[in-house]
């Protein structure tokens, strides 16, 4: 299976040979290799592709890898909390359930790694093909924030969220009601840019830049490269690597 050579965890592996996918497309192979590496460990991307070309794969499994990643670090520093506690015959605390539709039991989100799309629909596609990529991982949750949808629910949902795909109006409802929080944000996709800004999100765009100002790497995915496409890439990105496709 020619993804095995792009280093990608094994889960990843595993969920990709159920869709059938046997070769990265250009743009994985492309989008993969340099997102997985980079000086930090992170390059921010620029990358042009048409619908159709595997980009949506492209920016999900490199993000996808660095949670599980960070997912199997937080278990086993737990495991050894809890075994220590164990050894010096302190009683481990225990873990309490809880229902996250009690008012009572709310927390806001805090997502590491969030995906924006220009449309519901498009969110939607993403968030199920998310869905499709874990479907061997255990405890990584993916959470879809769109726009027509009951807040009850969707609010419900994004407890505990890993990985938020939104539409730009639905999230910045949720961050301002304090639903979520994006400070822990290390991950920002910004998918169809150029229907984004075609759509009037450029402020919207703009504020969660701001929101998001602590994150690591940020990949901008448009079929075009137009002047006004650069200009939003030169204001979020960081010296962006280009992928043209
Ligand atoms: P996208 O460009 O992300 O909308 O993907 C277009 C279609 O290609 C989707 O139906 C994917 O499931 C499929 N696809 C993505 N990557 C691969 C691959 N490496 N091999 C075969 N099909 C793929």
């Amino acid at each position: 299976n020619g993804f095995a050579a792009l280093g990608l965890a094994p889960e990843l592996l595993a969920a990709v040979a159920d869709l059938g996918f046997t070769q990265p497309t250009s743009v994985q192979q492309q989008a993969i290799g340099l997102a997985m590496a980079g000086e930090a460990g992170y390059n921010d991307l620029m990358v042009s592709s048409q619908t159709g070309s595997g980009k949506t794969a492209a920016f999900l499994l490199p993000v996808l890898h660095t949670l599980i990643a960070q997912k199997a670090e937080e278990v086993a520093a737990e495991k050894q909390a809890y075994e220590q506690a164990l050894a010096s015959g302190d009683a481990p605390a225990k873990k309490k359930r809880t229902n996250p539709l009690s008012a009572r039991n709310f927390k806001a989100a805090v997502p590491g790694a969030l995906i924006l799309c220009p449309t519901r629909e498009l969110a939607q596609q993403v968030a199920h093909d998310a869905i499709d990529l874990v479907k061997h991982t255990r405890g990584l949750r993916i959470a879809c924030v769109v726009g027509g949808m009951p807040y009850q629910m969707q609010i419900a949902r994004l407890q505990n969220a890993d990985l938020v795909v939104a539409t730009p109006g639905r999230l910045l409802d949720l961050q301002r009601s304090l639903q979520i929080k994006l400070d822990k944000v290390q991950f920002l996709v910004v998918d169809e840019a150029d229907r984004m800004l075609d759509l009037g999100f450029s402020e919207d765009l703009a504020e969660v830049h701001q929101l998001t100002a602590n994150r690591h790497q940020t990949m901008m995915f448009s079929a075009t490269f137009a002047p006004r496409i650069q200009q939003l890439a030169t204001r979020v990105m960081r010296q962006p690597k280009r992928i043209e496709v």
